[in-house]
């Protein structure tokens, strides 16, 4: 098999070897049934934040015991989903939090597996929209209040300490961020062992970023052992677990897309593609530079300074600008990397459908989501009867 996801998901494998390590792949990032089938094949743990999440995870093979439930909003019935279903771990975010947790879990007469997420309140130095370990985030909580919980969480029945977590951020181009808030996180493990709590699990976040234009990301195996050592450094032994996203599915992952027409007005060329913001939000929502390129390279047209733009009618509606391209009406571009954060991110805006996916293995190919239809798009919208013509 020559897949990427596989080969990125065992470099994570391969730099954590000696380790008493989980990698949970990150679902949120690339969620398609067949990924996560892949990964459940592969033993991967899972790390989601919805009930609908979790549901993918059992529907393609994935094991609920092997799997972590993130997210600063859980419902009391996402919880009881969870609980119900043997989940290794709720990560928990506020007080309010463990309290409905344990409502819920008195309820059903099960013990929760709760692990707190903390804010070290550490500058992950990426694009505001996700850094999340700084203080005013929404995520996490800090750790004096983290303290408070775990004395609570640990005289209760209904409630097992499983482990604390961190995750500071995505994209994250640096090892210094991840290493300072770790070093945070194993200081206050041993505070609480000084208290009589004893945590069995460090969930070290993900949020390892990676090449798009210039960035210059640590490799997969470099962020591992950076880790590891800090961790060995610190005499710190617990089992961890690790939750990337994008490292492992954004370079898995390529948008394809035809040039429609060529445009060009007196200050700028535009190549119209058939996909749009609908298909691919970053580069508009995160000021996000993605990599353009012609599938086939034709010697024969000039390169030209285009801004490539999808149908919908909005000006934030671009997938690149200022992009040297030689192509013309007809051609096919592939935005790279495209793998993480874009189908998932996806709409059906302007009554577009959702484009096909497709699983390339070697000179093999699988379609994993075929083309919406109209019927589709429109199947949940229902037009009373006195207003019906
Ligand atoms: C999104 C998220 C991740 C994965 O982030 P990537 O940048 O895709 O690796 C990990 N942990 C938490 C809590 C997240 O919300």
């Amino acid at each position: 098999m020559k897949i990427r996801l596989e080969h990125n998901w065992r470099e994570f494998e391969n730099g954590l070897s000696g380790r008493d390590a989980k990698i949970r792949y990150f679902v949120k990032s690339n969620s398609n049934l067949a990924v996560l089938a892949l990964m459940a094949r592969l033993d991967s743990g899972f790390d989601i934040v919805s009930g609908g999440e979790l549901e993918r995870v059992i529907r393609a093979g994935g094991k609920p015991d092997n799997t972590i439930f993130s997210g600063v909003a859980k419902t009391e019935n996402e919880i009881a989903h969870a609980l119900k279903s043997k989940i290794f771990s709720l990560n928990l975010e506020s007080p309010a939090e463990l309290k409905r947790i344990h409502a819920v879990a008195k309820e059903l007469d099960v013990p929760a597996p709760v692990s707190v997420r903390v804010n070290p309140d550490v500058d992950a130095k990426t694009h505001p929209h996700i850094s999340t370990g700084l203080r005013e985030a929404k995520f996490g909580v800090p750790f004096e209040v983290a303290l408070e919980l775990y004395r609570f969480a640990s005289q209760q029945r209904h409630l097992a300490v499983k482990g604390i977590a961190v995750h500071i951020g995505s994209q994250m181009t640096s090892l210094d961020p991840i290493i300072s808030a770790l070093s945070q996180v194993i200081d206050f493990v041993k505070q609480l062992n000084r208290d009589g709590i004893n945590i069995q699990h460090l969930d070290v976040g993900g949020g390892l970023g990676v090449r798009y234009k210039d960035e210059n990301p640590p490799t997969i195996r470099e962020y591992c052992r950076s880790i590891l050592d800090l961790l060995e450094k610190r005499g710190c032994n617990l089992s961890i677990s690790i939750e990337p996203g994008r490292a492992i599915s954004a370079h898995s992952g390529v948008l394809i897309s035809r040039v429609e027409y060529l445009k060009a007005t007196e200050a700028k060329r535009f190549a119209v593609v058939d996909a749009a913001m609908n298909d691919l939000l970053r580069p508009v929502l995160f000021d996000a530079w993605m990599e353009i390129v012609p599938v086939k390279q034709k010697a024969t047209i000039e390169e030209m300074l285009s801004d490539v733009v999808g149908p919908i009618c909005e000006t934030g509606d671009f997938l690149g600008k200022d992009r040297l391209l030689a192509v013309e009406s007809g051609d096919l571009i592939a935005v790279l990397g495209a793998g993480a954060y874009g189908a998932v991110m996806s709409s059906n805006y302007n009554t577009r459908p959702k484009p096909a996916e497709v699983l390339v293995d070697s000179n093999h190919f699988d379609a994993i989501r075929t083309r919406e239809t109209f019927d589709q798009m429109v199947n949940l919208e229902v037009i009373p009867e006195q207003i019906r013509i």
